[in-house]
């Protein structure tokens, strides 16, 4: 039996398995906007005037450089 977990995102069901490297998001694109909120955030603290525009490539490409940076915890020991 697969174990099943629901991606925080977008709330669709993920199979929990080792190759998926987003886990538990179902996609790159969830775990990205997940920490996009998480890092906006911190910008309501520090930079409160901060504009509402979506997230960009551009600002994913960087987002996702910072949270492999800080989350190698997410990589499991085969
Ligand atoms: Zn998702």
């Amino acid at each position: 039996m697969p174990t099943i977990v629901n991606c925080p995102t977008c709330k669709n069901q993920v199979e929990w398995k080792t190759e998926n490297q987003f886990r538990p998001f179902c996609s790159k694109r969830c775990q990205l906007i997940d920490l996009g909120e998480w890092a906006e955030e911190n910008h309501k603290i520090s930079q409160p005037m901060q504009s509402n525009e979506p997230l960009n490539e551009e600002m994913l490409d960087a987002l996702e450089d910072e949270f492999l940076q800080h989350n190698k915890f997410f990589v499991e020991p085969e």
